[in-house]
């Protein structure tokens, strides 16, 4: 007898769903091609129709009763690659997260929607004739109108036409399309028509020193932390590596925070790279960033330069990868698929073959320690490039001094005297609005979120009370509803607060204010950071929008004006990311010719930690701190996982844990639990959120016990307002 080698006539998916687990579907046998892993498919799930992708073929299922699919998406090349489908499958594992919910956010927002997967042209496309086009097969002498098209190129200015001008000269797409398949004609990844390559600027030894290291290793796994102080070339040094990579036939990919990737920075590639980087950012049109992903993942361009997500992407001939601020919290999604671009960075340069660079001037702990443990290559910039000189960082006790709206006589003096010289003063407060606090001094009332366990902000010329942990927002009352009285404490500074205080202090001295609340609209930091940069006096208020990528020339003054509270912290995590945000700002000041000063103003001037940090050395404070963090077994000196729930009551978010960790615990030795307790913040936006944390220096184990967590997790009944999630390596409790 003959057996018959069947056709696959079923398939494995992943599905957009909270479940984690894959499903098989029948194909209907009338698809018009074969279908592929990584290919979008409609299925039928529930009442609903669902893009879900192809994990795997089979011939047959443990399942009964398969479904039928509804279509296949994806004409023939799959949407996602066979690496981005084993990079999606090992991000489910490791993060303990639906498989369903990783591939699809792969995929761009157009690709999750049913359609084909083709980016809407935009009138500024252009294309231009290959470099090597006259050796390749010239269409037949009947084919006139592709002849005329290709005729068209020959004559235009650089070879190019862009998308107007085709239609003015009434050539349509499919005739375009010809030419690009006989690899004639190729599409110019960006709008930078016009420029030339700008020249670098001639290394420093130092510089040099990173290049060569880094550029040996091309084509190989390698992990480098590149340490360099704010201004000492480190994207310099990034250009190079990328040039390195693209001579080598490679891409690049640059990670960049969420607020670094400002047009400045996509410029500054450009000019460097003319017409060879996309951008994928969230600021985005959602068919921009389809183009964009598309263009990268044909190879048609050459490097991607993006933030969190697009380490995501598909970039077939990835040969470097840099994550610029390797510190940043931004690189971790902080809800649902709760990945680290960075980690995943370090992931794909192994799947690739290829050098991972993470840059900072103050590097995470967890790359330190990795540093340490000889996982990761040290290269450091120790001096600025050109001439700038690094700040001088001074402390100001404000220990019984008199504070006006928060600043101290002094700082105020020395805001004085820098903008008389006709320089710029930066006033850092990481807290907008105008007082985090409203009381009633009749009888003490304190204005509090009615859904969070947080006091309402003021918001002065708004005359409003906000929340900023949700969206609540109140009217400023006239009386307090406790006792009527209408005579009211606003306590604290807020950045809103200063800008008050500065414009009257300093009449005739622009005082520019940069936070969430001035700069809602894309383009306005922009703008702003424009506007201060073409000089004059000038005072800056900003929080932590002002603390990355902006160069501010003319600053010679940095104020601090609160950091207590961060830097003597409880949390290891919260101290960590102060002192970074500390010396990421006091790096704003003597960017150029300027040298430049720092004051901080502090209650506790002879805290150790801040003693480190004023010697400029963060690499010190980081050393401690680490020392520290191995002495109690904390990250990175272990692993760390956290189950969180939330529901509209505590006792159900608290009930749940507790059920998990009992069936958790007779399997965890050797694995530390701590809780269930109430979350930092327990109520937000109107639910209350408790955590149990699991911390051990096995990761093999956390990833067992995670694994029976899930299975745990979805046993257990819940009422249907419970949530629940589990944090791979949090950066927050
Ligand atoms: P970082 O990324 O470390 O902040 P940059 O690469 O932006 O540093 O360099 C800071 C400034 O110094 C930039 O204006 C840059 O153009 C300039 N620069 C960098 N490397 C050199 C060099 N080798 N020679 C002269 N100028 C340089
Ligand atoms: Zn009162
Ligand atoms: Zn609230």
């Amino acid at each position: 007898m003959f057996q018959a080698v069947s056709k696959p006539a079923i398939i494995e998916v992943a599905v957009p769903c909270p479940l984690r687990r894959s499903f098989d579907y029948l194909l209907t046998g009338k698809e018009t091609h074969a279908p592929q892993p990584g290919q979008r498919v409609l299925v039928p799930f529930g009442n609903r129709r669902l893009v879900a992708v192809i994990i795997a073929l089979k011939t047959q299922s443990e399942h009964q009763k398969l479904k039928p699919i509804i279509e296949l998406l994806d004409a023939e090349t799959p949407s996602l690659s066979a690496q981005q489908l084993a990079l999606g499958q090992w991000a489910a594992q490791y993060y303990h997260h639906p498989i369903g919910d990783c591939l699809q956010q792969m995929l761009p927002v157009n690709l999750r929607k049913p359609g084909p997967a083709e980016a809407r042209p935009s009138p500024d496309d252009c294309w231009q004739l290959c470099a090597d086009w006259q050796s390749k097969e010239a269409p037949a002498n009947r084919a006139k109108q592709q002849l005329a098209l290709l005729d068209a190129f020959v004559q235009a200015p650089q070879h190019r036409l862009n998308r107007e001008q085709l239609t003015e000269l009434g050539f349509k797409r499919p005739l375009l399309n010809e030419l690009i398949k006989r690899d004639l004609v190729e599409a110019v990844a960006s709008v930078g028509i016009t420029n030339t390559a700008e020249t670098p600027p001639t290394l420093n030894a130092e510089q040099s020193h990173v290049v060569d290291a880094v550029t040996a290793k091309l084509g190989q796994f390698s992990r480098f932390l590149l340490e360099g102080i704010t201004g000492s070339g480190k994207t310099e040094v990034y250009l190079r590596l990328i040039h390195a990579a693209l001579q080598q036939g490679k891409q690049a990919l640059v990670l960049v925070p969420e607020i670094g990737l400002t047009p400045q920075t996509l410029e500054r590639f450009e000019r460097r790279f003319p017409a060879q980087v996309a951008s994928l950012h969230s600021g985005m049109s959602d068919n921009e960033r389809l183009k964009n992903w598309l263009a990268v993942r044909q190879g048609d361009t050459p490097i991607l330069l993006g933030t969190r997500s697009a380490i995501l992407a598909d970039l077939p001939k990835l040969g470097l990868i840099i994550v610029d601020e390797e510190h940043d919290p931004s690189y971790k999604q902080q809800d649902g698929w709760r990945y680290s671009a960075r980690d995943i960075a370090v992931k794909r340069a192994a799947d690739n073959h290829c050098p991972v660079v993470l840059g900072s001037a103050t590097p995470s702990l967890d790359s330190l320690f990795n540093v340490e443990r000889g996982r990761y290559a040290l290269l450091q910039l120790r001096q600025r490039a050109g001439d700038a000189k690094p700040p001088a960082i001074q402390l100001l006790d404000i220990r019984r001094q008199n504070l006006h709206e928060g600043l101290s006589t002094p700082l105020l003096e020395n805001i004085g005297q820098t903008v008389a010289k006709g320089q710029q003063a930066l006033i850092f407060l990481n807290r907008r609005g105008f007082a985090p606090t409203l009381q009633c001094h009749g009888c003490g009332w304190i204005a509090q979120c009615g859904n969070c366990d947080a006091r309402l902000t003021v918001h002065y010329r708004r005359q409003t009370l906000k929340c900023h942990h949700c969206d609540a927002t109140a009217a400023m009352p006239y009386q307090c509803p406790d006792c009527g009285d209408d005579h009211w404490l606003f306590e604290g500074p807020g950045t809103e607060r200063l800008e008050m205080l500065l414009q009257q202090q300093f009449p005739n001295t622009p005082v520019y204010r940069i936070d969430r609340d001035t700069m809602n609209r894309q383009g306005d930091v922009e703008n702003r950071v424009e506007e201060i940069r073409r000089g004059g006096a000038g005072i800056i208020i900003g929080t932590q929008m002002l603390a990355k990528g902006h160069h501010f020339p003319n600053v010679t003054l940095v104020g601090i004006v609160d950091m207590d509270a961060g830097l003597f912290s409880a949390d290891f995590r919260v101290v960590e990311r102060s002192a970074q945000l500390l010396v990421q700002v006091a790096g704003r000041a003597g960017r150029a010719e300027l040298a430049g000063r720092v004051l901080i103003q502090t209650h506790c001037p002879e805290h150790p930690a801040l003693q480190t940090l004023l010697k400029q050395d963060y690499r010190r404070f980081a050393q401690q701190q680490l020392a520290e963090r191995q002495r109690l077994q904390q990250p990175p000196a272990s692993y760390c996982a956290v189950l969180r729930s939330d529901a509209v009551r505590l006792q159900r978010a608290e009930e749940f844990l507790q059920q998990l960790a009992s069936a958790l615990r007779p399997h965890a030795k050797g694995i530390q639990m701590m809780g269930p307790l109430p979350a930092p913040m327990t109520r937000r936006a109107g639910r209350f959120r408790c955590s149990l944390i699991l911390q051990t220096p096995n990761r093999a184990k956390l990833h067992q016990l995670l694994s029976l967590a899930t299975q745990a997790g979805d046993r257990i009944k819940k009422s249907s307002d419970l949530r629940w999630s589990i944090d791979v390596d949090p950066i927050e409790l």
